[in-house]
């Protein structure tokens, strides 16, 4: 598995993180905008609406006004020039505040300001003022007589504190003013009757002044104020303006539930990206771990010498490892997917190789392992210890075989090197021994050299002197001939003894190989007047090479004299016996001699250790090794029930044929 180097990928990841959010931010800001812009179209609409509904009534008004004008003028001019005034004006005047309800009086004045009628009459009298009226009306008075026209008043409070308003028409005679008609307005009055319902459900009316002084107000709405729109009131004029101020309803519900829904939907896309992110991060930290573990599994498998070889069931190979590649010369790529015969088999061991193939897919294959030999690819063969056990897979399953493979080569080239010494060390130890014995062997051959050549000379005496019995001769020749095999055997066993041959194991005598180490041995224990005593019951068959077990009991019985160097002749006893436990026989050389020495006793069987002048150190090393070849075990014990001192007792066991 190749994969982006870390920096790269997690780059991308927080690219891939900060595009959807950028995303839903940018979403989330077109329709924050669009809400912005449909409540500033709506706010606008508003705005139209009210200026058109301000407009609508600031015209009703203005008509309303100017018809009361218009008949309140056609009444001054017909109190000018119509006679039965007074009946005229009480008529007319009573029409007039019947049809307009925001009149609140209409009254007559002569040119000296004296009130001639007035409806209705009690009005001016009970608003506490003088008769003429407030000093508005007044002042308004005199600017219709001044100007010669009528004259709308500013505006003033009445009795309950309603405002009023009045309009001042002058009445001509013939040429000059005769009088006044003055109509009291209402406000309060003119909004209620002339402010539609409607409009009060929407908008809140007010009648203000250049100060924001209220003067009258209609509406039927609550709530919080959004717009309003001001419009001057004229006539009366006076600084007097309309301000309608339109309320702000519950809103459209569809549109406050849209907008909520927009907000919620994006927390919630807000939300599950913080979730995705959450969960992308630990992916990629899943991710960078499995990098990481990766990594040390491959610079593991990198660094591995074990060859590593993995085969499915049916035998192809499905995984080699680097060490494997190293070690056969072929790539991996040459050898995945191979089945068998494989290209590192020797050609021809096929069948064998096959075999053994087979075995291992049955699951026969030795828990401990085997060894094979197998070609690399410049055709060099090489020694491979083998160990196979079952593949399995993460759910238990046994998917295949795996081989761990060691090229033992060199190891096997060392092993036995070693054996070669080894066995040059043993030859070279029975020189010695030999060397060492060459005189008591000389010696010993010169007892029947000399007896040959002295019946060699009785037999030359007896044929000088011519007479002679045959039968003498005969009986001379025939000692000379048994003392020739005597010197022959001793030579032979020389030989054999000093003979290089390759270690065989076969099954012998234990007795046959006792009694010739002691024929060997025994002129020796004579000189040194050691008594050599044998003590073998009858015993099947050992399995040993006969060279070297004789080799060993040689040493033995020799290092066992050595000892007795010191010890009176009288107890220089040897004592060579064996016996059976179980399935093996047990041999053990027991000696009175001097003891093993603690310190000497650990480095007994170490090679070149001796506490002899002379001595070279191997024989006890080179005994050990030989018995472990035969599988058995040398070992060393004091021989304390010996009377009289101490002595050693060397034991070996070896296997019984039969074993
Ligand atoms: P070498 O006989 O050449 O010294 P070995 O390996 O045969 O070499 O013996 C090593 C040493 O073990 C001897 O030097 C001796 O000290 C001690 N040793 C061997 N056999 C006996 C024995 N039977 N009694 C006492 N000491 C012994």
């Amino acid at each position: 598995m190749r994969s982006l180097p870390p920096s790269v990928s997690s780059r991308r990841l927080r690219w891939f993180l900060a595009l959807p959010k950028l995303g839903v931010v940018l979403l989330l800001a077109a329709v924050v905008t669009l809400l912005w812009l449909l409540h500033q179209n709506e706010l606008e609409e508003e705005r139209t609406s009210l200026i058109k509904d301000v407009l609508w009534l600031e015209q009703n008004l203005r008509f309303h006004l100017a018809r009361s004008e218009e008949q309140l003028q056609q009444l001054a001019s017909d109190l000018g020039s119509q006679p039965d005034r007074k009946r005229l004006f009480r008529i007319r005047a009573s029409h007039m505040v019947k049809n307009n309800p925001d009149i609140s009086q209409i009254a007559w004045f002569d040119a000296k300001r004296r009130v001639i009628d007035a409806l209705p009459a009690s009005t001016p009298a009970d608003s506490g003022v003088e008769a003429f009226g407030p000093a508005a009306t007044q002042k308004a008075f005199e600017l219709a007589i001044l100007l010669n026209k009528r004259i709308y008043s500013e505006p003033f409070f009445l009795s309950g504190n309603v405002a009023h308003f009045a309009l001042v028409m002058p009445i001509y005679g013939d040429k000059e003013v005769t009088g006044m008609l003055v109509a009291t307005h209402s406000l309060e009055d003119l909004l209620g009757n002339l402010v539609p319902w409607w409009f009060t459900e929407k908008y809140r009316v007010v009648v203000v002044d250049d100060n924001g002084a209220q003067y009258a107000a209609k509406s039927n709405v609550s709530g919080t104020p959004s717009l309003s729109y001001e419009l001057p009131f004229d006539p009366p004029g006076h600084g007097l303006s309309f301000r309608v101020t339109s309320y702000q309803g519950a809103g459209n519900p569809l549109q406050r539930l849209l907008a909520g829904a927009i907000l919620v939907l994006a927390a919630g896309v807000f939300w599950s990206l913080w979730i995705v992110r959450e969960l992308m991060k630990k992916r990629s930290n899943a991710e960078q771990a499995l990098r990481a573990e990766h990594a040390l599994r491959s610079a593991m498998e990198d660094s591995l010498t074990v060859g590593m070889r993995a085969r499915d069931l049916t035998g192809r190979i499905i995984y080699v490892n680097p060490a494997f590649c190293r070690m056969t010369g072929f790539t991996s790529a040459e050898l995945v997917g191979r089945d068998p015969p494989m290209p590192y088999w020797i050609p021809e061991q096929l069948d064998e190789t096959l075999e053994l193939h087979q075995a291992v897919l049955d699951g026969k294959a030795p828990p401990d392992g085997f060894e094979i030999t197998l070609q690399r690819k410049d055709g060099e063969r090489f020694q491979a210890l083998i160990y196979e056990a079952p593949l399995i897979d993460g759910n238990g399953q046994h998917t295949g075989w795996m081989a761990s493979i060691l090229d033992v080569t060199e190891r096997r080239r060392a092993e036995e090197l070693a054996r070669q010494q080894q066995e040059k060390l043993q030859f070279t130890s029975r020189l010695v021994t030999m060397g060492e014995m060459a005189s008591t062997l000389a010696h010993e051959l010169n007892q029947p050299l000399a007896a040959i050549a002295s019946y060699n000379t009785g037999c030359l005496n007896l044929l000088a002197a011519g007479a002679f019995d045959p039968q003498e001769i005969r009986e001379a020749l025939e000692k000379l001939g048994v003392q020739a095999q005597r010197a022959g055997r001793i030579i032979r066993r020389v030989h054999d003894f000093v003979r290089k041959s390759e270690p065989k194991r076969a099954p012998c005598s234990l007795a046959e190989i006792v009694d010739d180490c002691l024929g060997f041995i025994e002129a020796e224990a004579r000189k040194r007047r050691v008594q050599l005593a044998s003590d073998l019951p009858p015993l099947p068959p050992v399995l040993a090479d006969h060279l070297m077990l004789e080799q060993v009991l040689l040493n033995l019985i020799r290092n066992g004299m050595d000892a007795m160097s010191a010890t009176p002749a009288a107890r220089r006893v040897l004592r060579i016996s064996a016996r059976r436990r179980a399935e093996e026989v047990v041999v053990s050389i027991a000696d009175n001699g001097c003891g093993i020495a603690p310190e000497v006793r650990d480095k007994l069987f170490t090679a070149f250790f001796s506490t002899k002048p002379e001595g070279m150190g191997i024989g006890l090393s080179i005994c050990r090794s030989i018995i472990e070849f035969h599988r058995g075990r040398l070992w060393v014990e004091d021989n304390s029930p010996a009377p009289g001192g101490s002595g050693t007792i060397f034991s070996f066991t070896l296997p019984l044929e039969s074993a």
